[in-house]
């Protein structure tokens, strides 16, 4: 090669987690587009590796461990090795600099720890699938359940404006996408902190609304435009499938129900995370609803919305759930009649209240037995499956 040519920079992106991830890798890709890269076909050719991390539970992190070391291990010239996402947000957020010298002490082969705030939301997404868009609504938490990690990994919740939002899904139905499935952590709190202390909000419509307020064990929790937002996606020339995930069922209004209950195009199967059964547990979670006041939740929208379907997220081995408080779990299941779970061996992630308060006191065996016993339960409708995984 003469001197003069320099080599192609070629990118790969690996991701592991949840939607969001996914949707944010479609992000960085655009970044690296626009900073002169082209796309790699596979990881073996890129001169770039970004590996978009998960923090949910620790097997995550330690695939990312791992494939760090492969990398570096099969290649003859090193690639450069960029970590994004999750285990990349919680460094940056941790102000006594621990966590991020833990991460170089643990994967020296890194060369760059890429905070997700410098891709930012500017970057359109860069999708494969013409008729399917995720778009990020919201990002963030504000809720603490002590198990989890998101308030730490990506901070508290931001919503895009709404404006953006119906835009760039008017741009999506412009060229033939059909379906969009609005993600955010919390993504029925959407819009709290646009509000503000506002009392009406202008749409890009012109129209003024009063903020739906939620309500909340009978007192009013936070503001939100969610239903406002979703009825407006509905109305976009084009669009025929509208989803939306995550949903938390203390945020999950009556305005809501009744958006879904009069618009078709929103998907029935609805997504509702309750992650235990017991109310003791629930309350140990910072969860705040009991297993009656999520069963008076889902009976209301079966009734308001007749072929609505409810799918959930659940952990089992959660620090103090006995075999008692597992089987109040293993009731609801079979109460409330989920069409799917995803469910989790409760993981001890740093930084969290039960890390902190908990400890982690179930042990492993116990965990899978739970597992199983609900995913036969749930998933596989009690036929048991005799391989484990
Ligand atoms: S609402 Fe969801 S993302 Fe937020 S802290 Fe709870 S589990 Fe985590």
């Amino acid at each position: 090669m003469l001197k003069s040519q320099k080599m192609q920079n070629t990118f790969y992106i690996k991701t592991f987690g949840c939607q969001q991830n996914h949707a944010d890798s479609q992000r960085i890709a655009s970044y690296y587009l626009a900073r002169g890269f082209k796309k790699a076909k596979t990881s073996k050719s890129a001169t770039d590796i970004v590996i978009n991390t998960c923090m949910i539970r620790q097997s995550a992190e330690d695939r990312v461990t791992g494939l760090v070391k492969n990398i570096a291990k099969s290649r003859k010239i090193k690639p450069k090795i960029v970590v994004t996402g999750c285990m990349v947000g919680m460094a940056t957020r941790d102000e006594t600099g621990k966590y991020i010298k833990a991460l170089r002490h643990r994967m020296p082969e890194v060369d760059e720890f890429l905070p997700l705030e410098e891709v930012g939301f500017d970057y359109p997404a860069l999708r494969s699938d013409v008729s399917h868009a995720w778009v990020p609504i919201s990002n963030g938490c504000n809720n603490f359940c002590t198990f989890c990690v998101v308030p730490f990994t990506r901070g508290r919740e931001i919503s895009r404006p709404y404006e953006g939002i119906i835009k760039e899904i008017v741009d999506l139905a412009k060229k033939g996408c059909k379906e969009v499935t609005l993600l955010g952590q919390n993504v029925n709190s959407y819009g709290s902190d646009l509000i503000k202390n506002q009392k009406s909000y202008k749409l890009p419509n012109g129209k003024t609304v009063k903020p739906v307020m939620v309500k909340h064990l009978g007192k009013y929790r936070i503001p939100t435009l969610f239903p406002y937002l979703l009825e407006d996606v509905c109305k976009i020339k084009g669009i025929k499938t509208v989803k939306f995930i995550s949903s938390n069922p203390w945020d999950f209004s009556d305005e809501l129900i009744a958006t879904i209950a009069r618009n078709k195009k929103i998907d029935r199967n609805l997504h509702i995370a309750v992650q235990s059964g017991d109310d003791k547990i629930l309350k140990k979670m910072n969860r705040w609803y009991t297993r009656s006041q999520y069963q008076n939740l889902i009976k209301k929208i079966k009734t308001q919305i007749p072929n609505a379907q409810i799918s959930t997220d659940i952990i089992v081995g959660f620090p103090g759930e006995s075999e008692k408080e597992f089987q109040n779990t293993v009731k609801l299941s079979k109460a409330a009649n989920f069409t799917y779970a995803y469910i989790s061996k409760y993981s001890d992630r740093p930084s969290t209240a039960a890390h902190k308060a908990l400890g982690d006191d179930v042990t492993h065996a116990e965990k899978d037995k739970r597992f199983h016993i609900l995913d036969d339960l749930i998933n596989h409708k009690g036929n048991k499956r005799t391989a484990i995984r």
